[in-house]
């Protein structure tokens, strides 16, 4: 790959996505790399045995199949290194434990993932982990809330329910000044769109689930560290026994290939049928940083290069027996959770909050907008807002 004076690549991002991984010396002539199914790994002779030298020495420890994907994960996030997790949630937890030790303080913000919520509320209190929920709009005001004892800052910017966007440079400038670590859930832009390593976070979490694996049919999850937390990240990764199988690992290595290209379409589609729902009188308000009157918007336009496929709306006045005949009148959005994938879906979210209350009262609508022509799903919105009205 071509570098520039500071070793970084100059690469253009989709230019990135097809080649990243690819330079492991182990594809041989072919374009992709094997999916080797593997525990036992064979030494020529006790010598190599008790060396500790050998390339690889068991599944778990790695194989031509999960260094090609952490590989690519690594090289795509600006990485010292990356591992790989069992689903999203798992990179979450693995990326908590690797900095966390029992008489912690750990500052969250207030609209992250709820399971992540819930892993600081139960296990890592469990554990002697005191948890903080903080504004995700704090910016370098998280300061007053630091402790002598605060480890690490918690973040996903934006958040994948609510959507406000975090002044990630001014936390990270904060937290490294108390010489604490700054953990980033990126699984909303992606690498594609946004770096948290370059912007201060030592750890870069992705539910590989959503858009690199981009087919709703794997669960992974990958966690990147920058040098300052790279090696404990390993050795955390290795105490906890966790790996992901060779096909999960091909399939999201394939999705990564492709992942610009999704990402272009899904993000003009969204914004399409973002701005076509702000001007719905039944739309209140519509979640998404890329529309120039969203609260977030100068700072995800300073910190990103791009906008997803998902994004929530705020209906104005509807009863709940009203958002669900609206979801469920619709035809092309599935119902389901997960996203990412190359199909709409829909959901009705309901913020856990305890830092800043969620005010609006009505409940939210999350859209994750797929690969469908957008007049087709414009239509399908639109069929299902004319049965609601007809209603009462
Ligand atoms: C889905 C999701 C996760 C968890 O990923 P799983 O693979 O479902 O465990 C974590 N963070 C965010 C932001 C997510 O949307």
């Amino acid at each position: 790959m071509s570098r520039n004076d500071h070793g970084q690549s100059i690469e253009k991002p989709l230019t990135r996505l097809v080649r990243s991984g690819r330079d492991h010396g182990i594809t041989g002539p072919f374009v992709n790399p094997p999916v080797v199914h593997a525990s036992t790994v064979l030494f020529e002779n006790s010598d190599d045995l008790l060396s500790g030298q050998q390339r690889y020495t068991y599944g778990r420890r790695g194989t031509p199949t999960i260094e090609a994907l952490e590989g690519a994960i690594t090289e795509l996030e600006g990485a010292e290194g990356s591992v790989l997790c069992p689903s999203g949630l798992s990179a979450v937890s693995t990326a908590l434990l690797t900095v966390l030790r029992s008489g912690d303080h750990l500052l969250m913000a207030d609209n992250v993932y709820d399971p992540a919520r819930n892993f600081a509320s139960n296990m890592l209190k469990r554990l002697g982990v005191e948890t903080t929920f903080f504004d995700p709009r704090i910016g370098a005001a998280i300061a007053e809330l630091f402790k002598p004892n605060t480890r690490a800052v918690y973040l996903e910017s934006p958040g994948s329910l609510t959507f406000e966007i975090s002044d990630i440079p001014a936390i990270a400038a904060v937290a490294h000044a108390r010489d604490a670590f700054v953990l980033a859930d990126n699984t909303w832009a992606t690498p594609y769109f946004f770096k948290p390593l370059e912007h201060g976070a030592d750890l870069a979490i992705l539910a590989g689930t959503k858009y690199l694996c981009g087919h709703s049919d794997v669960m992974i999850g990958t966690v990147a560290a920058n040098a300052r937390a790279y090696k404990m990240l390993r050795s955390t990764h290795g105490d906890m026994g966790l790996c992901v199988g060779p096909d999960d690992i091909y399939l999201t290595l394939r999705g990564i290939r492709t992942m610009g290209v999704r990402l272009d379409r899904q993000m003009e589609s969204a914004l399409t049928v973002a701005r076509w729902l702000q001007g719905r009188t039944e739309v209140a308000r519509v979640l998404h940083p890329g529309l120039p009157t969203d609260p977030g918007h100068a700072v995800w336009k300073r910190d990103m290069t791009g906008s997803s496929g998902l994004f929530g709306i705020v209906t104005n006045d509807w009863s709940l027996d009203k958002v669900k005949a609206f979801l469920d009148g619709l035809r092309l959005f599935g119902l389901g959770y997960s996203w990412g994938g190359y199909e709409s879906l829909a959901i009705i979210g309901r913020p856990t909050r305890t830092a800043v209350p969620w005010t609006v009262e009505d409940r939210i609508i999350r859209l994750q907008i797929g690969l469908e022509d957008t007049s087709d799903l414009i239509a399908d919105l639109e069929a299902s807002f004319a049965r609601v009205s007809n209603l009462s």
